[in-house]
């Protein structure tokens, strides 16, 4: 049975299904004076059997989750809107005046947890994967680290703000960056080289900005790491990251296959591109042309064309996924159209009270605003599938399995690309998406090699860096002449907002794609199991470790080229299988 968990309201608020027990209703939670309060009350709360144990777990959750949701509407409002000065003021007030504030009391409550004699008494099955963040939070945590991971998360911001400004003149007009994607679809040539460079010397105008705020960031996680206790800024990451299923030695097997298996079919792609195209080098601005000199593929006019068509993929796969869909357009929680003073991207926020997702998007009218709302629903049904949980951090899973749940329905989606084409043209855009996943997972590669070797390296300047992204570009990057364009190249690290706002959040990527193209052959043997697999794993959300979450999916959670090598022979074939 579906029951979405709000239902829209006269005065446009939602009716939650999930009422709160601990938190006051009127609790203003962007005040700390009306926050604290509720952490001193958890604090000083005499805790005398595992159920007393238990109801403080629910308690705490529930506070936590409302938390959140104050950040995630305020996150939201600011990247919707970021000319708007009050909603980004809002943000940075949470930022600077409530996160920070919180972390010593959830440290506090921490440390009451692992102390508490009835911990005994629970289901250490139910309780172990919340028992080893517990505990790897209490090792990192420094109250000296506060201001510092405050500082960088505004230097993060500033990054952000950066971007989002970011505009062109073309052709009479101003146009964002993503606006600007589709022109290097364009079948002419000299179009797509303008088009190019136009974005390449605007972001070579910030280049000096980006590498001061990136040089002031690492040295702050660096301080962070020592601050902890750690050699260098990698051990910190992946323990912070909760990184327990995997280490630094297994995200080098990653880079080591990808570059085994997965360099050498994508540049045998860019050989064809370069065959197709009958060019004497392929140049940046050629890798997203259509080879054949077919205009770009255009699947929708509107973003309400784009909800649509997603939504009758959803209806072929699985009538309750498209109620969930369905739902969400009605609450309004799509925001897809590319405007000025939108922040760059797109993703899905989960408002950890309500327990909905919210999807976010710059749609241009490409294939890749496709993917990108296949994507960003299949988050948001990870989210819907464990609105049932009551603690909030079982209701989110480790990124490495999150991501599975958006791309495998991509894949889940590719042969139903109908709704937005010709046949002739469906048969493209699948090519061109798992042309895509052979594009990125190299891209993943050198991008988490490139962090692994920069915080190896706290001592390193900005021309070591610039040598060793070059390294890594020939190691990894497609077969493309970049002569004349040098400092594009040297500096192309920068448009990863990742290694600004999430550092070494990229791996999980890779790791997730592996897991999604062990679904999408389960899918193609046996639809029903691949789907059943599909939502009993996301119905689990993070209340698993990582192998279990993959295994519950039916896919191996394992970087040896023992389970690469199927993924990548299955999309070759499936390639060869399609029109060019
Ligand atoms: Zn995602």
């Amino acid at each position: 049975m579906l029951h979405p968990a709000g239902s829209a309201a006269a005065d446009g608020q939602l009716l939650t299904m999930f009422p709160r027990i601990f938190v006051p209703l009127d609790a203003d939670l962007g005040n700390w004076s009306q926050i604290e309060p509720l952490f001193k009350r958890l604090l000083e709360r005499e805790i005398g059997s595992p159920e007393d144990l238990e109801r403080w777990l629910l308690d705490h959750s529930e506070l936590m989750a409302c938390i959140s949701e104050e950040r995630s509407e305020r996150y939201i409002a600011m990247t919707c809107d970021t000319a708007d000065k009050d909603k980004e003021q809002d943000y940075l007030h949470f930022l600077e005046n409530i996160a920070p504030r919180c972390k010593p009391y959830i440290h506090a409550l921490n440390e009451e947890y692992v102390a508490c004699e009835h911990r005994a008494g629970l289901d250490a099955g139910r309780y172990g994967v919340l028992d080893r963040e517990v505990e790897a939070e209490i090792e990192i945590y420094r109250e000296e680290n506060i201001p510092l991971q405050t500082e960088v998360a505004k230097l993060a911001q500033q990054y952000q703000k950066i971007t989002g400004a970011m505009t062109v003149e073309h052709r009479g007009e101003e146009r964002t960056l993503p606006q600007m994607a589709k022109f290097l679809e364009e079948t002419d040539r000299s179009v797509r080289q303008e088009a190019w460079e136009l974005v390449a010397a605007r972001r070579l105008q910030d280049r000096e900005a980006m590498d001061e705020i990136f040089d002031k960031q690492r040295q702050l996680r660096q301080q962070i790491a020592a601050n902890a206790g750690f050699p260098d800024y990698r051990g910190y990451a992946f323990k912070s990251m909760m990184r327990f299923d995997y280490g630094i030695e297994d995200a080098e097997r990653f880079q080591g296959t990808v570059q085994e298996l997965v360099v050498p079919l994508y540049r045998e792609l860019n050989a064809t591109q370069l065959k197709l195209l009958q060019v004497e080098a392929l140049r940046p601005w050629d890798l997203d042309v259509d080879p054949l000199g077919r205009g770009p593929l255009r699947p929708f006019e509107s973003p309400e064309d784009l909800a649509d068509g997603a939504q009758k993929i959803f209806a072929r796969l699985d009538p309750e996924l498209e109620a969930l869909f369905a739902s969400m357009r009605a609450a309004g929680e799509l925001d897809l159209d590319s405007r000025k003073g939108k922040a760059p991207g797109g993703y899905m926020s989960t408002r950890d009270e309500k327990r909905r997702p919210f999807i976010f998007m710059n749609a241009a009218g490409l294939q890749r605003d496709v993917e990108t709302l296949l994507h960003e629903a299949g988050h948001a049904f990870h989210a819907f599938a464990t609105q049932n949980e009551p603690l909030v951090g079982y209701r989110h899973s480790p990124i490495e399995f999150a991501e599975v749940a958006s791309m495998t329905m991509e894949l889940f989606a590719a042969d139903q690309l109908g709704v937005f084409y010709s046949p002739a043209d469906a048969a493209r855009a699948k090519r061109k998406h798992l042309e895509g996943i052979i594009r990125i997972l190299p891209w993943i590669a050198q991008i988490d090699a490139f962090q692994h070797w920069i915080y190896a390296h706290p001592g390193h300047d900005r021309e070591q860096r610039t040598t060793r992204w070059l390294e890594l570009d020939e190691a990894f990057g497609p077969a493309v002449d970049w002569s004349g364009y040098e400092a594009s190249r040297a500096s192309h690290w920068q448009r990863q907002l990742h290694l600004f706002v999430h550092p070494f959040y990229y791996i999980e990527y890779g790791i997730a794609q592996l897991g999604a193209l062990q679904l999408w052959l389960r899918f193609k043997q046996d639809q029903g199991a691949a789907l059943g697999g599909y939502r009993s794993a996301l119905a689990l959300g993070g209340s698993r470790p990582l192998p279990e979450l993959f295994a519950a999916a039916g896919a191996r959670f394992d970087f040896s080229a023992a389970t690469i090598k199927p993924l990548v022979d299955a999309v070759q074939e499936e390639l060869a299988g399609l029109p060019a």
